[in-house]
This record gives C-alpha cells, structure tokens and sequence, in this order.
C-alpha cells in the first residue's frame, strides 16, 4: 500500500539520506534501526511530506504522497504519525486531544467526534483517563493518547519514531503491548526503535539503516541468524 523510492535528503552539505526505497505491504510492520544520526526520523518525515525530500517519490494506493500539493492534508491523515515526545495539547483533556482533529479536520459533529474519541481511547486502554489532562498522566499514558490521536484518523499506516525511547521500562512496556495488539489487529506500521524484544516478535521485517542507507533487510530471524549481516549483528552486538 505504500511504496518509498529513491528518497534523497540533505541539509546543507549533510547529505542524510542517500537513495532509500521500500515497499510496505497492508498488515506489514517493518522496524527501522541503525546507529543515531543515520537518518531514520528524517526518513519518517519525507513519507509524510513533514520534511520535503530533494528526490524521490512516495505513493500511497498507487497515489502520489510527493508533489501532491493541498492533498497533502488528506495523506496526512491517511499517514499517522506517533513521536518520541507525544506532542500532546497541555490545556486540552485526554479525550479532547484525540478530538480535536475529528472536530477540525475531519469535520465530525460534537457527539460523534466525541464517540469516536473515547473509542480509540478504549482501544489504548485509556478510557478511564479521558478527562485527565496530559499533565496528570505517566508518559506510556500519555504515549498511548498519542497513538488514540493517530488511529482517530483511521490511517492507511502509521510511523511511530522512538515511541518508548522517553519512558522508563515498565512504561515502555504498556505501549509496546498497544502496538503489538495494533500489528496484530492488521494495522500497517513502521516503527523506528531500538527494542530488539518487539522486533523480533512483531516485525514482518527488520531494515537496519546506515549513512543514509538501507544497509541490510530481512525477517527478524534472517538478520540474527545468517552470518552473512554482519553489519546488523555488530550494531546490536554494540546495543548489548
Ligand atoms: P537518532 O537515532 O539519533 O534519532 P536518526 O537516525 O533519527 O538519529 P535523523 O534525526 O534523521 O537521524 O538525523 C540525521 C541527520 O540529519 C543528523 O545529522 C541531523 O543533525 C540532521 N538533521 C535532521 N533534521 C535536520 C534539520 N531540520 N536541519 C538540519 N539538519 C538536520
Ligand atoms: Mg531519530
């Protein structure tokens, strides 16, 4: 359902992303690693157009995400996005936050845009911190809001970059069993993580990025078994 094709990026003379190409299948997950600076966030955000490619192309259901002028805001909804750092409303409650695109972007009358809200948060497994604001939530609480936030829009995929790398372990915990039960569910996600335990039990495919590059792709097993990656096997061997 998405294609990613020859994506080139540079800021200034830092050539970031050198010539990445993918093909994302429905129900796919495909997890991202490689060492920091490779150009795994940049790469997320060329896919939904949030930074603008130099070259290259993007296509949702065969329609193309690049150079798609004003219906970039109905890819943006197709294409969800989840961050490190949650990017919640502070002034606005758990389920006004899932809300307010519902009521703004998609147009949804009060009632229904609230239904809607409060089911997502269901899915998460926040429904009973809906009128909490995102002060008075832990940080895997208010991660899952986020992801409640992007399901909302009823995305085609989503692309989660370092969703846990801000919480501690037991709350790294509860968003990674949400995404797993997503991934289950059939969702279609890319996920940028350095959480081995989840990419190997979750992920249709491991892509480990290096200098800009798609330097080794397989399935979990294939990429910690087969000598031949050896460059994935010493970047974990580095994480260990
Ligand atoms: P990490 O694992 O640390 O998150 P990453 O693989 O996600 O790293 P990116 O955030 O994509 O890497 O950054 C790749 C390079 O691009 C870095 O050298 C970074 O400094 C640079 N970069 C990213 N965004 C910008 C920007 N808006 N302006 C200038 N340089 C940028
Ligand atoms: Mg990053």
């Amino acid at each position: 359902i998405l294609n990613v094709e020859d994506i080139h990026k540079s800021f200034g003379n830092n050539e970031v992303l050198r010539g990445v190409s993918f093909n994302v299948r429905k129900g796919d997950t495909k997890v991202f690693i490689g060492p920091s600076g490779t150009g795994k966030s940049t790469l997320l955000r060329c896919i939904n157009q949030l930074t603008l490619p130099d070259k290259g192309r993007v296509w949702l259901h065969g329609e193309e995400v690049t150079n798609s002028g004003a219906r970039i805001n109905h890819f943006r909804q197709k294409i969800g996005m989840v961050f490190q750092n949650f990017f919640l409303f502070d002034h606005l409650t758990a389920v006004r936050n899932v809300e307010v695109a519902l009521l703004k972007v998609k147009g949804m009358g009060k009632e229904e845009a609230r239904e809607k809200a409060l089911y997502e948060l269901r899915q998460v497994g926040m429904e009973d911190w809906a009128d909490h604001y995102p002060a008075e939530l832990s940080g895997g609480q208010a991660q899952r809001v986020s992801i409640a936030r992007a399901l909302a829009m009823d995305p085609d995929v989503i692309l989660f970059d370092e969703p846990t790398s801000a919480l501690d372990p037991e709350l790294t915990r509860e968003v990674l069993e949400v995404m797993k039960k997503l991934a289950q569910q059939g969702m279609t996600m890319l996920v940028v993580t350095h959480e081995m335990g989840f990419a190997c039990s979750v992920a249709t495919e491991i892509l480990f990025m290096e200098n800009g590059l798609i330097a080794e792709q397989g399935s979990p097993e294939m990429l910690l078994s087969d000598p031949q990656y050896t460059r994935t096997r010493n970047f974990l061997g580095q994480l260990a």
